[in-house]
């Protein structure tokens, strides 16, 4: 890149011919014009280098400077005239010549000048240079001519005879050399400025000063005969003297007649002069307009020279920027070439790979297409489990109904709760729990409650007999019985509500005995705590997940209420709605529908766990906010939670759908009729009564249902009016009654236990799912 960079000037050359050529042409113009004015300078008396006056060499420089000159030789000074000289020999009235101290102007134009003026001139031989001889070797030459012409025409006194020259010969070698002014004037025919520079170092060393003296008029000596010198006549010879006169006048007319006739040869050699001026004048005009036009283009030149450097600047500037550019991309280059040895090496390797690769892609589809047969074999295979396998679901369906039906469609459970702390501990034997016929390793199923009778005790001083009341229920939980084994005797039972059985539990107990415990849990969120509601819920969506693998699809849907007085409301009311307590009516879904809606109440798709929490969450604070105003108002109404269940078998166009209602049933305990009847405990009793009532109804509704009755008093209350498609039919059932251990509750106890057995005695019909 170097070698292009060095061989730029060289590029440049051709472009640049054109102009270098008129750059030469004003070059040598230039120098020649500085030689000009050098040699003018040499002269220039203000550089005092001329060699005096009366050399003619420096002439006025313009018409309007010139001093004009009359015929007598007397000088007038024109308005712009030169100071007369200031050489000491020298005097205006000696030499006639005024230095002019302007030396720029052309030589040529004072010429001109002079003519122009039409200054009388003595008629003499010319000595001007003829056209194409001395005029063409520049104006200094011609002021070389003239001017001692002008000093000899000026002084008048010095008789020179001037020879005519030739128009065409040299003025200088023309010229007598009869005097001492003139011989100064030999000097030797060269051309241009060298010429003028010659005769101005011969006029330089000749002193101007004796040739004044001898041009002094001779006229007062008698003329000369024969070449002798004349004598001098004595006075009275006048005769003599007269004849010396007449030949002097002759003489001198003679020589009036030669001056007239030189006069008319240099009047028209002036002409002649003037032609040439003028001619001069043009070309120098022509010179002069062609010099602008050069100086000009010069300038031209000039600008584009230092357009062109700058623009070789910045070529040079972006040269070593693409230089380095280069530089950059080289060594991109070689990283490049090496990546791609790299990337061949990599690909020899890879194809070497692939070839082995495709040598095993041949044998692995042979045994691909092994392998597809074998799937086509197992897919056949597996569609005929399928049938298989939904075949046994149907029977372990169909079984786990009568193993239901065997177990009772409705079931009693009977949970007795833990002493909690602070109370008091009953007393050994109050509560019993016989094994069963199995033995101990048998899930209790009786209880023993021993009561004694403090009455019969009383009157006859004795202690007090106790009376044992023995129950028997399809399972006993005794105190230490934690959530999780009374949820493992109720799971199969939930299960019954994924295949299309509607199924109720219900919590009946005292207030205190663990209803809201055993249906929700206990406090603190403990997981170990957690009620049959959560567990239920969870236990479902698992089941249904599983089932989902068999192309069943399940959809949930709870709904929370509470039945206080008679009066249903939402539990799970948020927002405006949130603790108002706003009435709920049961309503049937649609004209003709068995399904039962609670309106104004929020029924909420669920399908995690996490939702069933947020939904219990919301409906123990909707709780919070009515204990508040009303005085334990939770354990005064039943909560019924209800989750409806559909399920549809797409691929078989099954469809089953049945609820699941989890009721925790307000406090079973009677007012006791010793109270005083205040505004309160009437208030307390109503509730009771309604309390009783709906409990009673609910009963009556279980043994109509066992004893098959053509009527079922589902509507004598809300909670079996909301519950009947829960209770009849094919739907399974199963009560925990929930026992307080203390003595003092003993009386409710049995209330409940004995309640518990009548509908435990109650046996309703061949349960029958809901399927469609
Ligand atoms: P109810 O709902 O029948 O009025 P609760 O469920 O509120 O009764 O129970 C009353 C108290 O007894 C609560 O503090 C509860 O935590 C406690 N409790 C009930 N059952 C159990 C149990 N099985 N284990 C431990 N504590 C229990
Ligand atoms: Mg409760």
């Amino acid at each position: 890149m170097r070698g292009t960079a060095e061989k730029t000037p060289l590029s440049l050359e051709s472009p640049l011919s054109g102009f270098q050529k008129r750059q030469a042409l004003y070059r040598e113009f230039n120098s020649a014009e500085r030689r000009r004015a050098t040699n003018r300078n040499h002269y220039d008396p203000v550089e005092g280098n001329d060699g005096g006056c009366g050399t003619g060499l420096v002439a006025p420089r313009s018409p309007e400077r010139a001093c004009f000159v009359s015929r007598a030789g007397e000088r007038t000074r024109v308005p712009g005239a030169r100071a007369p000289c200031p050489l000491p020999l020298c005097s205006p009235g000696a030499c006639g010549t005024e230095l002019d101290m302007e030396p720029q102007r052309s030589p040529l134009l004072e010429v001109r000048g002079n003519v122009e003026l039409k200054r009388p001139l003595v008629k003499a031989p010319s000595r001007l240079p003829l056209p194409g001889t001395r005029f063409k070797r520049g104006p200094d030459q011609m002021e070389d001519a003239l001017e001692p012409e002008k000093k000899r025409t000026r002084g008048l006194d010095t008789v020179t005879k001037i020879a005519t020259s030739h128009p065409r010969a040299p003025a200088l070698t023309a010229r007598p050399q009869t005097q001492g002014q003139t011989t100064a004037l030999k000097v030797p025919k060269k051309t241009g400025p060298r010429c003028s520079t010659a005769i101005a170092t011969v006029l330089k060393n000749q002193k101007p000063g004796p040739a004044v003296p001898a041009q002094k008029p001779a006229a007062a000596a008698p003329p000369m005969m024969g070449g002798k010198k004349p004598t001098k006549r004595p006075a009275w010879d006048l005769k003599g003297q007269l004849c010396d006169l007449n030949a002097q006048l002759k003489c001198f007319r003679e020589r009036t007649q030669t001056l007239n006739q030189e006069n008319l040869q240099l009047q028209d050699q002036l002409e002649e002069a003037q032609q040439q001026a003028r001619a001069l004048g043009a070309e120098c005009r022509t010179l002069e307009g062609e010099l602008a036009r050069v100086q000009a283009q010069a300038e031209q030149g000039q600008q584009e020279l230092g357009n062109l450097r700058a623009h070789v600047l910045e070529l040079e500037e972006q040269l070593g920027t693409q230089e380095g550019l280069v530089q950059e991309l080289q060594k991109e280059q070689l990283g490049l070439q090496e990546e791609r040895r790299g990337l061949a090496a990599r690909l020899e390797e890879q194809e070497r790979r692939l070839q082995a690769s495709e040598a095993a892609l041949s044998g692995s589809q042979a045994e691909v297409a092994c392998l597809r047969q074998e799937a086509a074999a197992q897919a056949a295979a597996l569609v005929e489990q399928g049938e298989r396998l939904h075949g046994l679901e149907m029977e372990r369906r169909r079984l786990h109904n009568q193993l239901q039906e065997l177990k009772g469609n409705i079931r009693v459970f009977c949970r007795v709760r833990p002493v909690l702390p602070g109370e008091p501990t009953p007393s050994p034997g109050f509560l019993l729990f016989p094994s069963g016929p199995g033995g101990p390793s048998d899930p209790p199923t009786r209880l023993s409650v021993s009561r004694s009778d403090d009455r019969r005790g009383t009157l006859s001083g004795a202690p007090a007999p106790t009376t044992r009341h023995d129950f028997s229920f399809d399972r006993v939980f005794p105190p230490g019985s934690g959530q999780d084994q009374v949820f493992e005797e109720i799971a199969m039972l939930v299960q019954s509500a994924l295949d299309g059985y509607p199924v109720c539990i219900f919590a009946y107990g005292q207030t205190g005995s663990g209803k809201t415990f055993t249906m929700e849990g206990g406090p603190g969120g403990d997981p170990q705590v957690e009620g049959l509601i959560p567990r239920a819920l969870r236990h479902l969506f698992s089941v249904a997940q599983e089932l989902g693998g068999q192309g069943w699809t399940y959809s949930f849907v709870a709904s929370y209420v509470e039945i206080y007085n008679e009066t249903v409301r939402d539990l799970l009311a948020t927002g405006t709605r949130k603790g108002q307590g706003g009435e709920c009516e049961i309503r049937r879904a649609g004209p003709g529908s068995e399904e039962l809606t609670v309106t104004n109440a929020r029924y909420v798709p669920v399908s995690c766990e996490k939702e069933v929490e947020a939904l219990l969450h919301v409906a123990r604070q909707n709780r919070a906010v009515a204990r508040t105003s009303q005085n334990e108002r939770s354990s005064r109404s039943h909560s019924v939670f209800q989750l409806q269940i559909s399920g549809e078998h797409a691929g078989r166009g099954l469809q089953c759908g049945a609820p699941l209602s989890l009721v925790d049933l307000a406090g079973s305990e009677r007012l006791d009729p010793g109270l005083a009847l205040g505004p309160g405990e009437r208030e307390r009793l109503r509730e009771t009564q309604a309390i009783n009532s709906s409990l009673s109804t609910l009963g009556l509704v279980i043994m109509a249902l066992s004893n098959k009755e053509s009527h079922v008093p589902y509507r004598n209350s809300k909670l079996t009016y909301l519950l009947q498609n829960s209770l009849g039919g094919s739907a399974k059932m199963l009560m925990f009654v929930n026992i307080s251990p203390l003595e003092e509750n003993v009386s409710e106890s049995l209330n409940s236990l004995r309640f518990a057995s009548k509908v435990n005695q109650c046996v309703i019909g061949t349960a029958q799912a809901n399927r469609k």
